[in-house]
C-alpha cells in the first residue's frame, strides 16, 4: 500500500507487498493436467477430477497451512520415562495434532490407496502419484511416512495372494490402504551407521526363535524372528510397522516386518502395550525435514516376520525403491512447482526500478527457463509411472500409446532404467530450481517463518534438498544405471525402445537432434574402448545426457498430440537452443545449442506465454527505469 510522497514509512505504514493467494494446482497448471490427459483415458479421468480439484483447493487452504504450520513449529521429541524415573512401556514419540492431521488428510484423500484401487484399472499408479503431487508441498512432510508406507503396501500387495485370510499380513495391509482415521504407516529401516548405499555392511541380525505357543490375542506381534541391531535413520519412527533389512546366521541379507509394539496380557487379564524390543535412541537435528520424527533405533529381540525368502533381502525389497523413488522425484517436482507459484505470486505484486516484475525482461526469462525445465521433469516422471502400470500389470497386449515400452522384458528395462535415472537427475534439478526461485523473491525468499507456510520457500528449498540423498544418493543411482545397462542385453532392449519412440518425432529437425545425440552417448557407452570402471566414473554424465535425450523426446512427442504452441516452444527451447536441460553434469558435447534461438521479441513473446499464457503486454517493460523510453519505440 502507497502513502502520500514525503511521508515516512513507520513500523505499519508505507508501502507493503501484497502477493495474491496460491491457487490451486490441480486448476491453475497445466503441466500436470497435461500429463494426466495423455496416460488416462479420458472416461477415468472425468471421474476422478473432482478429487484432484478438491484436494488441490484444500492444499492451499488455511486449514491445511495451520496444520503444517502446528507441525514444524511444535517438532517431535521423545519421552522414555515419567517423572518418577521409570520407563514406560515404549518410548513416547510425541507429535503434534497438525502433524496427524496431515497424515488423516492424505489417508482420507486416498494418497496411498488410489494405488491399490481396482476400479482404476492400470492407471492406479498415475493417479495415485499425481494424488501426490498435490498433497506432498502440503503435506508437512507427512509425504515421506506415505512414501515408505506405499512402498511396504506394494510389498505385501505381491505377498499376501497366497497366505491364509487369518495371516497378519492381510491385516496390516488393510491397515497401511485404509481411508480411515485408524489407517497405519510403515517405515523402512535400511540405513546402518556402517552405510546406507551398501546395506550389505548392515550389523542387524536376526535368528530363528518361534514362540513355542503364539498367542492368540497379537499374530502381528509374535513373529518367529529375534532381531538386535541398530537402526540409524528412521523417518517415520511414530509408524505401526517397519519393513527392515537384517541378516541370517548365515551372513546374507533378509527383509522383515515387525510392528513397534506388541500387546500382552497382564495377570489380571488386562491387556497392555509393550515397545517391540525397538528403543529410541535419539532424534536426529536436520537442515530440514523438521517435522519429520527421524530417529536412530536401537532393536534388541524385536520379533518379526520374515517376508519371501531367507537371505533374499535385497531381491525381497528391491520392488519397493522403485515405489519410494517415484514418490521421491514427484515430491521434488510438486515441491519446486509450488515454488514456481510462490514466486509467480510475488512477481506479479512487486515492482522494481520502475517497472512491474513479472513483465522485467530478464527476470521474465529466468522464469520461462524454470518453466521449461519443469516442463521436462514432468514429461519424465508421468512417462516413469504410466510404465509402472504397464509393469504391474503384466498385460499382454502394446499400450495403445505407441511410445511406451512394450510388457514384458522391454517395459521392465526402461523402468528400472528410468526410476533411478528420474529420481537423481529430478532430484538435483528441482534444488536447482527452488533456489532460484528463491532468490527471484529477493530477500523475503530466504525467509523462514514456520508459522507462514504459504510463501516459505525456505522450508521447501531445505525439506527437498534431502531427495537426492535418500532412497539412493545421485551417485548410488548413476552407478546402478550404468550396471544396469553394461549387463547382458539391457543396453539393446533400451536401444530398440528409444530408436522407435524417436521415430515417432514427426518434426524432422527435433527428431535428427535427439537421434544424433542418442547415437553419440550409445556409441560413448561402450566398454570396446574403455573399461566398465572408467564408464563408472562418468555414470552421472551418461545418466543425465540420457536423461536429457528423453526429456527432449517426451516434450516432443507431447507437443505433437495436439500442436500446442507453447508446448511446441518448450520442446524447440530445450531440443535446438539447449534451454531448460538437465543441468551441467552432461556430456556437453553432446548436448549442444544449434543457434537457432528466436531474437528479441520474438523470443520475449514467447517467454511471456510460457510462463503467463498471455500475450506480452503493448506497453512492455524495458528492464531498467534508464531504458524506458528506448522500449517504447521496439
Ligand atoms: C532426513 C533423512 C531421513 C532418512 N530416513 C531414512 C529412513 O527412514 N530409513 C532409512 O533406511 N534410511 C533413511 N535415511 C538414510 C539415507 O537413505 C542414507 O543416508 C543414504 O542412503 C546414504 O547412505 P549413507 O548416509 O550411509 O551414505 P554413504 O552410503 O556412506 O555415502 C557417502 C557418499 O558416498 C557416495 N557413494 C556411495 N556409494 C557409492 C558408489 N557405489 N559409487 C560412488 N559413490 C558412492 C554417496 O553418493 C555419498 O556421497 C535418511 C536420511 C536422511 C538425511
Amino acid at each position: 500500500m502507497s502513502q502520500s510522497p514525503h511521508q515516512p514509512a513507520t513500523a505499519d505504514n508505507g508501502y507493503i507487498t501484497q502477493p495474491a493467494p496460491l491457487e490451486n494446482t490441480y486448476t491453475s497448471d497445466p503441466s500436470l493436467k497435461r500429463a494426466l490427459e495423455w496416460y488416462v483415458p479420458s472416461a477415468i479421468l472425468q471421474s476422478v477430477e473432482p478429487n484432484f480439484t478438491q484436494l488441490g483447493g484444500e492444499a492451499v487452504s488455511e486449514q491445511v497451512r495451520e496444520w503444517t504450520a502446528d507441525a514444524e513449529r511444535n517438532q517431535p521429541y521423545v519421552k522414555s520415562h515419567n517423572v518418577w524415573g521409570k520407563r514406560y512401556d515404549y518410548d513416547r514419540l510425541i507429535t503434534t495434532e497438525g502433524w496427524k492431521q496431515l497424515g488423516h488428510w492424505g489417508a482420507r484423500r486416498k494418497v496411498v490407496s488410489a494405488g491399490y484401487d481396482p476400479a482404476l484399472g492400470m492407471h492406479r499408479r498415475t493417479i495415485q502419484y499425481a494424488l501426490n503431487f498435490l498433497y506432498a508441498p502440503s503435506s508437512g512432510l507427512y509425504s515421506c511416512p506415505i512414501s515408505m508406507t506405499d512402498g511396504a503396501a506394494f510389498i505385501l500387495s505381491s505377498k499376501i495372494g497366497g497366505l491364509p485370510s487369518a495371516h497378519p499380513f492381510h491385516a496390516v495391509f488393510k491397515g497401511l490402504v485404509s481411508e480411515n482415521e485408524d489407517h497405519w504407516t510403515s517405515g523402512q529401516w535400511m540405513t546402518e551407521r556402517a552405510g546406507g548405499s551398501d546395506v550389505q555392511n548392515t550389523e542387524t541380525w536376526a535368528t530363528y526363535s518361534p514362540l513355542p505357543e503364539p498367542s492368540v490375542s497379537d499374530p502381528l506381534g509374535d513373529g518367529d524372528f529375534l532381531i538386535s541391531g541398530f537402526k540409524f535413520f528412521s523417518s517415520a519412527t511414530d509408524a505401526n510397522v517397519a519393513l527392515l533389512l537384517a541378516k541370517s546366521p548365515s551372513g546374507k541379507l533378509s527383509t522383515f516386518l515387525a510392528p513397534l509394539r506388541r500387546t500382552v496380557v497382564d495377570n489380571d487379564g488386562t491387556p497392555r502395550q509393550i515397545s517391540n524390543g525397538v528403543r529410541i535412541h535419539r532424534l536426529k537435528n536436520k537442515l530440514g525435514t523438521k517435522e519429520l520424527p527421524t530417529a536412530e533405533l536401537e532393536l534388541k529381540d524385536m520379533r518379526a516376520h520374515l517376508i519371501g525368502e531367507l537371505d533374499q533381502g535385497i531381491v525381497t525389497i528391491a520392488p519397493l525403491l522403485n515405489v519410494t523413488r517415484i514418490h521421491t522425484f514427484v515430491g521434488s517436482l510438486s515441491g519446486w512447482r509450488r515454488a514456481i507459484s510462490i514466486t509467480k505470486s510475488f512477481a506479479r505484486a512487486r515492482s522494481t526500478v520502475g517497472e512491474p516484475l513479472w513483465l522485467i525482461p530478464m527476470h521474465l526469462r529466468l522464469l520461462a527457463d524454470l518453466e521449461v525445465k519443469h516442463r521436462g521433469g514432468m514429461n519424465l516422471a508421468f512417462f516413469t509411472i504410466a510404465i509402472m502400470g504397464i509393469v504391474e500389470n503384466q498385460q499382454s497386449k502394446p499400450s495403445e500409446l505407441s511410445h511406451l515400452p512394450h510388457p514384458g522384458k522391454e517395459a521392465n528395462v526402461v523402468f528400472r532404467t528410468l526410476t533411478a535415472t528420474t529420481k537423481a537427475v529430478v532430484s538435483k534439478m528441482a534444488v536447482a530450481g527452488i533456489q532460484e526461485c528463491q532468490e527471484a523473491m529477493g530477500g523475503v525468499g530466504y525467509m523462514d517463518e514456520p508459522d507462514e507456510p504459504e510463501f516459505n520457500i525456505s522450508r521447501i528449498l531445505r525439506n527437498t534438498s534431502v531427495n537426492s540423498i535418500w532412497e539412493g544418493t545421485t551417485n548410488v543411482l548413476a552407478s546402478e544405471v550404468a550396471r544396469f545397462l553394461l549387463k547382458a542385453d539391457n543396453l539393446d532392449i533400451l536401444t530398440v525402445w528409444l530408436d522407435r519412440t524417436l521415430a515417432l518425432i514427426q518434426a524432422a529437425n527435433l527428431r535428427v537432434k535427439l537421434s544424433t545425440a542418442w547415437s553419440a552417448l550409445r556409441e560413448r557407452f561402450s566398454t570396446e574402448s574403455q573399461s566398465p570402471t572408467s564408464i563408472l566414473s562418468d555414470a552421472r554424465r551418461y545418466m543425465f545426457t540420457l536423461a536429457w535425450v528423453l526429456c527432449g523426446t517426451l516434450l516432443a512427442l507431447d507437443s505433437e498430440r495436439d500442436l500446442n504452441p507453447v508446448s511446441m516452444e518448450i520442446a524447440r527451447r530445450w531440443i535446438l537452443s539447449a534451454e531448460g536441460g538437465v543441468g551441467d553434469m552432461v556430456f556437453h558435447d553432446i548436448i549442444m545449442a544449434q543457434g537457432i534461438t528466436p531474437k528479441g521479441d520474438e523470443h520475449l513473446e514467447w517467454d511471456c506465454r510460457i510462463v503467463w499464457g498471455v500475450e506480452l503486454p503493448a506497453d512492455r517493460a524495458s528492464g531498467h527505469r534508464s531504458l524506458q523510453k528506448t522500449v517504447s519505440k521496439l
